[in-house]
């Protein structure tokens, strides 16, 4: 509905539990954020792993007599957005099979970027996929490991992979979890009491009252046991990568992620924002909810008064029924709604983290000057976005990216602010710190750390994701917001 890179998904796996299957409950519901379209979870007992997953939320695909069909003290579960294959149940995740070395369950997030390769090849070798989803060239390449133990099959088919991935990963007897060497996406490492959790987000733990203990690390397979947890180093170390999208938008503020509070670095965006980019304004107003923390950075280093003048809706649906054809344009609408008395005759400071194709922009800055707002400045607390992700992040293609293929000026008219600004990709990276190395940016400088697939077909996709023509956005109606 919004006009936003979309989330990917969210992997949970726990590890020595009675209620293991309840715990991954817990955990996905905090992890909802990351993936809406799909989610599931699977549990072991020592003798057998079982899997439900239906398309849609956690909470109407899970309830008492669901939980109940699926034992054991070793559960994973994933809350799924589809970045590669379609949005439909058989791509739904964990993914489960039984193979020569028993049965396996996978949840992934990210996008393993050589998977079309891997899958040709194997289709010609007699392999039968049953998704479309990257994910399942990982299984394929399990069910084919010649190594003799699990573990050592785990890691042997993890290293054939390159991309983005953070894995959760369910035998009969053992909990699994690794990071592409890079270490695009997040996982962390907790415990409750004598129990074993992973998940993509510490919000996970807090919810279910465990400790975090660290990162897995780039590279890592982690093997949790009978016998206790181990460490494989099933890569050499390489440049890190991790998603600096993760702290401008997607992960939650409550969350750490890559061993740093998100909130602080949202806020720190802010703040930098404010000293490149000040404006002359009477009041700083975030976009809901994805400005709040820069909006605050904001206000406070400018030294102006933060106010919520823009409402969000927190219960509009996934869909909604469109009154009439003529005021189809009612997304924005029926999530945001203005605060006259905040906005009327005042020059605002509209902080979001980023532009994407430009729409939504251009109707939230129509809606806050129908609200009576005398200017309105348009304050983006990340750099341009120039180009699209192929780690895990749905983005649209280049051409549909504004910042792409419009100078700010072009930008300032098309959403019609009087003023547009973008935090510099230095600012950016200094919000990080002292990591900032350690990032990708791929997005905001068309510099890509893993390259591309040799595969022809693959590359064909990815080419037009860069290069494609597409029509810019449609200029709309008057009167429609
Ligand atoms: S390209 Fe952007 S969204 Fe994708 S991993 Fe890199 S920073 Fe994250």
């Amino acid at each position: 509905m919004f006009d936003k890179f979309r989330e990917e998904c969210g992997v949970f796996g726990i590890y020595g539990h009675a209620e293991a299957a309840k715990l991954a409950y817990l955990g996905l519901y905090a992890l909802q954020h990351r993936g809406q379209e799909s989610a599931g979870i699977a549990t072991a007992d020592g003798t057998r792993v079982r899997a439900v997953r239906e398309m849609g939320y956690v909470n109407d695909i899970f309830d008492q007599q669901t939980l109940a069909t699926l034992p054991g003290h070793i559960a994973i579960g994933h809350t799924r957005y589809s970045t590669a294959g379609e949005s439909k149940l058989s791509n739904a995740q964990p993914i489960l099979i039984d193979c020569v070395h028993g049965q396996v369950g996978v949840c992934h997030n990210g996008n393993i970027v050589n998977a079309n390769e891997i899958r040709d090849r194997l289709v010609r070798d007699g392999s039968i996929f049953q998704t479309n989803s990257d994910t399942e060239v990982f299984v394929h390449l399990y069910a084919r490991s010649a190594a003799g133990a699990v573990a050592e099959a785990v890691a042997d088919s993890i290293t054939k992979l390159a991309g983005a991935f953070s894995f959760a990963v369910i035998t009969k007897d053992h909990l699994f979890a690794a990071r592409d060497p890079h270490g695009f996406r997040p996982l962390a490492l907790g415990r409750l009491g004598d129990a074993w959790v992973v998940c993509s987000e510490t919000c996970a733990l807090d919810l279910i009252n465990a400790t975090y203990v660290r990162d897995v690390e780039p590279g890592e397979v982690v093997v949790i046991g009978p016998d206790g947890l181990r460490s494989i180093r099933a890569f050499p170390p390489t440049r890190l990568a991790h998603c600096v999208f993760e702290h401008v938008y997607f992960a939650r503020p409550d969350s750490e992620v890559f061993g740093q509070s998100v909130n602080e670095v949202r806020s720190n965006l802010g703040r930098l924002l404010a000293v490149e980019q000040p404006v002359e304004a009477d009041v700083v107003v975030p976009i809901p909810d994805s400005g709040v923390c820069a909006a605050i950075g904001y206000a406070e280093e400018a030294k102006l008064p933060m106010r919520f003048g823009l409402i969000r809706n927190h219960y509009v649906g996934r869909t909604f029924i469109e009154p009439a054809q003529s005021i189809r344009h009612f997304g924005v609408k029926v999530k945001l709604n203005p605060v006259r008395s905040i906005l009327a005759g005042q020059r605002v400071a509209l902080i979001d983290d980023s532009i994407v194709r430009g729409t939504t922009s251009r109707k939230i800055v129509k809606m806050v000057r129908a609200a009576g707002a005398r200017e309105v400045h348009m304050r983006i607390s990340c750099p341009p976005t120039v180009s699209p992700c192929f780690y895990g992040v749905d983005t649209p293609q280049k051409s549909e990216l504004i910042a792409a293929t419009h100078t700010l000026d072009e930008i300032r008219r098309y959403i019609g602010a009087d003023s547009v600004g973008y935090l510099s990709l230095d600012g950016l990276l200094n919000a990080v710190g002292a990591r900032r190395q350690h990032y990708c940016t791929s997005c905001y400088t068309g510099q890509y750390p893993v390259a591309f697939p040799r595969d022809e077909n693959a590359y064909l996709q990815l080419t037009l994701k860069l290069h494609g023509t597409v029509p810019l956005p449609e200029e709309e109606p008057e009167g429609v917001v």
